[in-house]
């Protein structure tokens, strides 16, 4: 069988993360964000991460062409299957991607995550992650461990643009710009629509069943 190809759409909060990373351990995919990656360059202070920071601190999309450099560079490199978490957001990078992967692109599988805008607002305040390895969770759990991550023992904290301006800043480009994602996708009958609210577990049952 063909070697899957996921990508992850959804409104910011929406669990793209945590359902990525539940699909790529359950079906033995490899994992990667977008978002996640450019926070990674910006810890670092590396030329990619200066260069977006601002975007990121005012919860806009960084430039198709960064985002397509780092996305496709990696895609590239990939054996196997792959889960893609917060690429394509924009219909040129969506394209750019079809048309790296030619004929593959025929198998390609977007889910998109949904959920009402009440539920992501109280998750975006709730979230909690870890500043070193992929590790996320709430605020209660963060509390519990007495804010060190229970994977690797570095310390948790909340994203810099997880407030609620940023987070409407974001819900704003996802409408504008993601949701015409959503709809190429389905024009090609490779959309798969999940709803988003309940436990991780729940809303990965919802995940496996669209995919199955
Ligand atoms: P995420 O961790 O997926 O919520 O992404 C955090 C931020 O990174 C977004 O709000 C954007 O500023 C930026 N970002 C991540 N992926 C992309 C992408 N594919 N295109 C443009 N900007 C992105």
């Amino acid at each position: 069988m063909d070697a899957p190809a996921i990508v992850l759409l959804g409104p910011p909060a929406s669990g793209k993360g945590t359902q990525g990373r539940l699909l790529a351990r359950e079906e033995d995919l490899s994992y990667f964000s977008t978002g996640k990656q450019l926070r990674r360059e910006m810890k670092a202070a590396s030329p990619l991460g200066k260069e977006v920071e601002p975007y990121l601190a005012a919860g806009q999309y960084v430039p198709d062409e960064l985002v397509l450099a780092l996305a496709i560079g990696w895609i590239r490199k990939v054996k196997g299957g792959w889960v893609l978490d917060g690429f394509p957001r924009t219909l040129p990078q969506a394209e750019e991607l079809d048309r790296v992967l030619g004929v593959d692109g025929a198998r390609l599988r977007a889910l998109l995550l949904e959920g009402p805008v009440a539920e992501l607002e109280r998750r975006v305040t709730d979230r909690r992650e870890c500043t070193a390895c992929p590790w996320t969770g709430t605020r209660v759990q963060a509390e519990l461990s007495g804010g060190v991550c229970p994977t690797c023992g570095a310390t948790l904290g909340q994203r810099h643009d997880d407030d609620l301006e940023n987070f409407r800043q974001r819900l704003k480009a996802f409408e504008e710009l993601t949701l015409p994602v959503a709809s190429y996708y389905e024009q090609s009958g490779r959309l798969l629509r999940v709803w988003g609210v309940g436990s991780p577990e729940e809303v990965f049952q919802n995940v496996q069943s669209e995919l199955a």
